[in-house]
C-alpha cells in the first residue's frame, strides 16, 4: 500500500516495480511509469474514468486495465444536481456575502426562474441521463449534446443538438464527457462567446474538459453567471483566482462519496483482481 499523497509516478513506481496487479485511483499512471513495471498483469482503476492511465502504453505490454463504470451514478447526477441548483440560487455566493456582513441585493447576480430556463447537457451517458430525470421537472427544456449516443428514441423530451446550437440556447450547461483528447477544453474561448450572457457552468466530469483560464475569463466579464466545479485540471486543487472568483462553488472531487458507492466499488475491485485470469 503506498501512503497516501503519493502521485508522481516517478515516486509510485519504487512501490510498485514488482507489482502482480495494480489498484489506482487518482495517481497518473504514465508511460515511463508502465514501462518500468517488471510484471504487473491487471491494473484496475477505483473510479468510472480512464483518463489517468496511458492505455496505448498499458496495451503494448499487455496489462489490462478495468475500471468499474457505475458504481456512483446516482452520487455523481445528486452532486451536479446540488451545484446546478446553488449557481442558480447563488446559495454559496450570498451565504458568504452574509458570513462577511456584506449582503446587499445589488451584490448577487440576477437570478431567474428555473422553469423558465434550459439544461444542457455535454455527453448523454449515465450520469446525464441520471441527472436529467431528476432535472426534468426543474427546467422548461433539457438540450444535449451526444455525437455517439443512439437512444434517442426512448427520451423524447430531450432535444439531441449540435454542440454550437446546444451552447446558444442554453441558460445551465452540465459538463458529462469522459476526459479524452478530443473532449480536452471542449469548453474553451471560442465555445464561452457562442453562449447567452448570464450562462451557469458546472463540471463534475473531468477539470481539463474545461479551459480554466477561459472560464475565469467568462466569470470576470459576466458572460458566465456562476459556476460549479468539482473536478479540477490539477489535482489536488491548489487554490487559484479561478477557485476562489466568488462566483464559483467549489467542492474537492467528492461526486462519487458516500459509503454506498464506496462500499460497492470495493467489492468490485476485489473482484475483479481475484477472478483475473480465471
Ligand atoms: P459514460 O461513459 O456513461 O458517458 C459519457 C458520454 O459522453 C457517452 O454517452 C459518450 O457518448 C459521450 N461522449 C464521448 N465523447 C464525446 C464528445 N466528444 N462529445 C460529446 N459527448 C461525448 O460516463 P459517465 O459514467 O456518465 O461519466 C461521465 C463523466 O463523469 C466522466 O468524465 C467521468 O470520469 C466523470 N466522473 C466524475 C466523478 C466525480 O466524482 N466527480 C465520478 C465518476 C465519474
Amino acid at each position: 500500500i503506498v501512503p497516501g499523497g503519493i502521485f508522481d509516478p516517478r515516486e509510485l513506481i519504487k512501490y510498485a516495480h514488482d507489482a502482480d496487479a495494480i489498484v489506482a485511483q487518482f495517481a497518473k499512471l504514465d508511460k515511463p511509469f508502465l514501462d518500468a513495471l517488471e510484471h504487473c498483469r491487471i491494473i484496475a482503476r477505483y473510479s468510472i474514468g480512464m483518463d489517468t492511465v496511458d492505455l496505448p502504453a498499458a496495451h503494448a505490454k499487455g496489462i489490462q486495465v478495468a475500471n468499474v463504470p457505475d458504481y456512483c451514478i446516482h452520487e455523481v447526477a445528486n452532486h451536479a444536481a446540488a451545484h446546478i441548483l446553488n449557481a442558480l440560487r447563488q446559495i454559496t455566493h450570498s451565504r458568504d456575502l452574509l458570513l462577511r456582513n456584506e449582503f446587499d441585493f445589488s451584490k448577487i447576480r440576477p437570478m431567474h426562474r428555473c422553469e423558465e430556463q434550459t439544461l444542457c447537457l455535454l455527453g448523454f451517458g449515465h450520469i446525464a441521463r441520471e441527472l436529467y430525470g431528476k432535472m426534468k421537472p426543474f427546467f422548461a427544456k433539457v438540450v444535449a449534446f451526444d455525437p455517439y449516443f443512439s437512444g434517442q428514441a426512448a427520451y423524447p423530451d430531450v432535444e439531441f443538438l449540435s454542440l454550437d446550437d446546444a451552447l446558444a440556447c442554453a441558460d445551465v450547461i452540465s459538463v458529462h464527457v469522459p476526459l479524452m483528447p478530443a473532449t480536452a477544453k471542449m469548453l474553451s474561448d471560442a465555445q464561452f462567446a457562442k453562449m447567452k450572457d448570464g450562462v451557469c457552468i458546472i463540471n463534475t466530469s473531468r477539470g481539463t474538459n474545461v479551459d480554466e483560464a477561459a472560464l475565469l475569463a467568462a466569470l470576470e466579464s459576466g458572460k458566465v453567471r456562476a459556476a460549479g466545479l468539482d473536478v479540477y485540471a490539477d489535482e489536488p486543487a491548489s487554490n487559484s483566482a479561478l477557485y476562489s472568483h466568488p462566483m464559483v462553488s467549489c467542492t474537492p472531487h467528492i461526486g462519487a462519496a458516500t459509503v454506498e458507492a464506496q462500499k460497492r466499488i470495493g467489492a468490485e475491485i476485489v473482484d475483479i483482481i481475484t477472478n483475473f485470469g480465471k
